[in-house]
């Protein structure tokens, strides 16, 4: 836990946050200022900067972080199927347009059209 992360206090319910998944290692819950109408964020509990602080050592929790974001999707809104779907974007470093230092997955999706903000999507 890095004592000046957000993200790191909300995992830690040290900060409150509205909670769809917690398991031992990944917590995920609604953005504060949602771009769609499914706007989920999934993070590691560990706290990992960003994409780009990740080496072959960490493949196996990222591969099960993309799983369980597809599990959180559809049980959180998202249709299932090629005329559903979902959106996941993981924005690292400034000219990835990351705000929040704390490695995280936006998990965007629901009925069209969404909101025109494009910080996640662009
Ligand atoms: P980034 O730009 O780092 O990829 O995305 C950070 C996201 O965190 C933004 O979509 C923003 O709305 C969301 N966010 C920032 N502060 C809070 C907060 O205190 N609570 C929640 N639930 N989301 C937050
Ligand atoms: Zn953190």
């Amino acid at each position: 836990m890095s004592q000046d992360c957000l993200f790191c206090k909300i995992t830690a319910g040290e900060i409150p946050s509205k909670k769809v998944y917690e398991d031992a290692d990944f917590y995920a819950f609604h953005d504060i200022n949602p771009a769609a109408p499914v706007h989920i964020l999934l993070v590691p509990k560990k706290h990992v900067i960003s994409m780009q602080h990740v080496d072959d050592s960490d493949a196996a929790w990222l591969g099960k972080m993309m799983v369980l974001a597809t599990k959180i999707a559809h049980e959180n809104g998202c249709r299932p199927g090629p005329e559903g779907g979902f959106r996941l974007v993981a924005n690292s470093g400034v000219e990835g347009g990351q705000e929040i230092d704390h490695l995280h997955l936006h998990i965007l999706g629901g009925a069209r059209p969404w909101a025109k903000r494009a910080a996640p999507a662009a």
